[in-house]
């Protein structure tokens, strides 16, 4: 181990045999630490601010993640560049995934291999159980892959550090879960900006609220709302962290039918208008019609992929 006890030798070694210019990126990097040692230090949260007063940087990483939390994610671009390891905005090659229930394998996923382009609206379908909410899991960084390369933007995050992938759900994903997951004791509006307090650079979250039809219910608790309506504030939220890709698992299963419209055409225009990927796992089989391409899951494999040329907008789509 090297600095960092997160950093095995050889994730390290990686690392700097990734990095041709090694020397010319660690003085950009320290002079990026230097010109702005505290740029919203006092306004980190606590957690992030003692991770930077205990971590001194010795390893090129830890000079990365600390510039990675101070200037809010900022990579140079050549360093980006020589990151990059795929084509696919979003690329899974050969993931595999497997839970371990008492003496039975549970295979999750079974070597999934696919791409999806940026500003997409993908549509993930399948029976229950076929492995549509570890993909998600895994592609938001809050499970990991046993074996294979996940990778966003040409970054692989299949062989992120902990504290990266903190960095990661924080700045590039924005989640909707199946059951909402509010604080309960924040308003509709203190839980949308609650998440977009450590935000690059967020959207208003009035602006949002407004948006999914809520400006009239700001103010309440999540108890005081129906689930339709804490789904929308959830789906405001992650509207509002303005991340680079919108991972939704049943969005719309809460909700009633206009209602649904009506969210589902503000993802869409998300992707169309301000350049997201937005991924959304359901039921309804119909909302694949709007979508550019529809990932079809079974047993923990991709079993077809179609790409639509032409998809519905929502008001021609019935259910
Ligand atoms: P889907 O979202 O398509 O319903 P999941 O991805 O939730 O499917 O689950 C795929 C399989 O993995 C299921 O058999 C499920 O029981 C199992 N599974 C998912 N998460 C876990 C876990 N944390 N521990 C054990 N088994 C799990």
């Amino acid at each position: 181990m090297i600095g960092n006890p997160q950093i095995t030798d050889e994730r390290f070694e990686n690392l700097l045999n990734n990095l041709q210019a090694e020397e010319e990126q660690i003085k950009y990097l320290k002079s990026l630490n230097d010109y702005e040692p505290a740029n919203g230090l006092n306004n980190m949260p606590n957690d992030l601010q003692i991770e930077e007063k205990n971590n001194i940087p010795e390893t090129l990483e830890d000079i990365i993640i600390n510039q990675r939390i101070t200037k809010k994610y900022e990579i140079h671009p050549s360093s980006r560049e020589q990151f990059k390891i795929s084509k696919g905005y979003i690329e899974f090659r050969d993931v595999c995934k497997s839970y371990k229930m008492g003496e039975n394998k549970i295979i999750a996923a079974d070597n999934m291999s696919f791409e999806i382009e940026k500003n997409e609206f993908c549509v993930i379908v399948g029976p229950s159980g076929a492995g549509k909410t570890t993909l998600l899991n895994m592609l938001g960084g809050m499970d990991s892959c046993d074996s294979g390369v996940i990778s966003l933007d040409g970054i692989n995050i299949s062989a992120m550090s902990e504290r990266q992938l903190t960095d990661y759900r924080r700045y590039d994903v924005g989640f909707v879960f199946q059951f909402y997951n509010l604080i309960q004791n924040l308003t509709a509006l203190e839980n949308v900006e609650l998440a977009v307090e450590i935000c690059k650079e967020p959207l208003n979250p009035k602006e949002m609220l407004n948006a999914v039809g809520l400006s009239n219910r700001m103010n309440n608790f999540p108890a005081q709302l129906s689930g339709g309506e804490q789904q929308r504030v959830a789906i405001a939220r992650a509207l509002a962290k303005n991340p680079k890709i919108l991972l939704c698992d049943e969005p719309t299963g809460a909700l009633d039918y206009s209602t649904g419209k009506h969210i589902l055409k503000l993802l869409k225009e998300s992707c169309q208008k301000t350049g997201k990927t937005v991924i959304v796992i359901t039921h309804n089989h119909a909302i694949s019609l709007m979508a550019d391409r529809v990932m079809h899951i079974k047993n923990g494999h991709i079993e077809n992929i179609e790409r639509n040329l032409n998809p519905l907008s929502i008001e021609e789509i019935e259910w």
